[in-house]
């Protein structure tokens, strides 16, 4: 079986007022029933606009928030029975990289320590074994052992995100969840360290989470898309698929804010009005309804579920 993290029906519900009198309580709904499987050396793109609750996911994966309900299995086996031991284990197995190279360095730790800390934490090899370690680790990344003696200020953004990433598959993870990592960096930068992690993900085999608000970064990544839109997936599928014929209005508003690959290529064109709606107030029935060009009488009334349209993608809209 290939599918190594299986998430179904994900919810982080946050309390923002208790209900008073028997008035019902208010929840910010962060995710609201989210469901995706990766599979081993794989990459899903989990893409949308900030606060469509793309980082809470990575924060539920990395056990750094308990979820409300739904349920998060690890080759099968549902996290939430972990115990200690196999927590450690999944620690050691999913990794993540940030999006701020800047703030996520210890500034006072070198870079060659920087790397090593995974390794110290877990206990893994003598000394000299770590820093041989280190060694090879700075390799991967491309960066010259000479580095880990220097301090994140000495580095480049693009560099730190190198070290970021040396540090994330110091223990041979099997997926590696990374948020905005690139978001950051300079344009040409990006694609850089893009092509570091696909190179990464070739030789180890590894399995990426990558979640971004821009569908041109994980073009080159993804084999399969999750879109978010407050706290829900939108559209989900192939990423082939999705790319050539998007189906949600979200999405094909995604696209359309991609410029062409040639001259000849015919896009539809679509503004998105206005921000996202308050998560505190999220509108009724389609949640996009606010937003979308295509919307119905029936949109602000009956909320669409995710269906699967022919053996392609699966969608959420009324209109399919
Ligand atoms: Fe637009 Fe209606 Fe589809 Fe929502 S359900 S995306 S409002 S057409
Ligand atoms: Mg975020």
């Amino acid at each position: 079986d290939n599918i190594i993290l299986e998430v179904k029906d994900l919810k982080k519900y946050y309390p923002v007022e208790t209900g008073i009198f028997g008035a019902a309580p208010v929840y910010l709904k962060a995710v609201d029933g989210v469901s995706f499987n990766v599979e081993k050396g794989k990459t899903l793109g989990i893409i949308g606009e900030s606060g469509c609750g793309k980082s809470t996911v990575a924060k539920l994966l990395m056990n750094l928030e308990r979820p409300t309900a739904g349920s998060i299995k690890f080759k099968g086996r549902d996290t939430a029975n972990f115990n200690e031991s196999e927590m450690k284990k999944l620690r050691k197995n999913m990794q993540m990289v940030f999006q701020d190279p800047y703030s996520s360095l210890d500034p006072k730790k070198t870079a060659g320590y920087i790397i090593q800390e995974p390794l110290i934490i877990h206990n893994v090899g003598t000394r000299a074994q770590q820093e041989q370690r280190v060694k090879e680790l700075l390799k991967m990344v491309g960066l010259d052992y000479y580095h880990a003696n220097r301090y994140p200020h000495e580095f480049s953004g693009g560099q730190r995100q190198r070290i970021n990433i040396a540090r994330a598959i110091a223990l041979n993870p099997e997926i590696v969840i990374c948020d905005e990592p690139v978001s950051a960096l300079d344009v040409s930068i990006q694609a850089q360290v893009i092509n570091l992690l696909k190179r990464l993900q070739e030789e180890l085999g590894l399995a990426y989470i990558f979640i971004s608000h821009d569908l041109s970064v994980v073009k080159y990544l993804s084999d399969k898309l999750a879109i978010m839109y407050l706290g829900k997936i939108v559209e989900t599928g192939k990423s082939d698929d999705i790319y050539k014929n998007p189906m949600h209005p979200y999405t094909k508003a995604l696209f359309s804010a991609i410029p062409p690959e040639s001259p000849l290529e015919e896009k539809e064109k679509m503004i998105l009005e206005g921000d996202v709606p308050s998560p505190l107030k999220p509108p009724s029935g389609c949640k996009f309804h606010t937003r979308c060009p295509y919307a119905m009488e029936k949109c602000s009334k009956e909320e669409p579920s995710l269906k699967q349209i022919g053996d392609g993608q699966q969608v959420s809209c009324h209109l399919y």
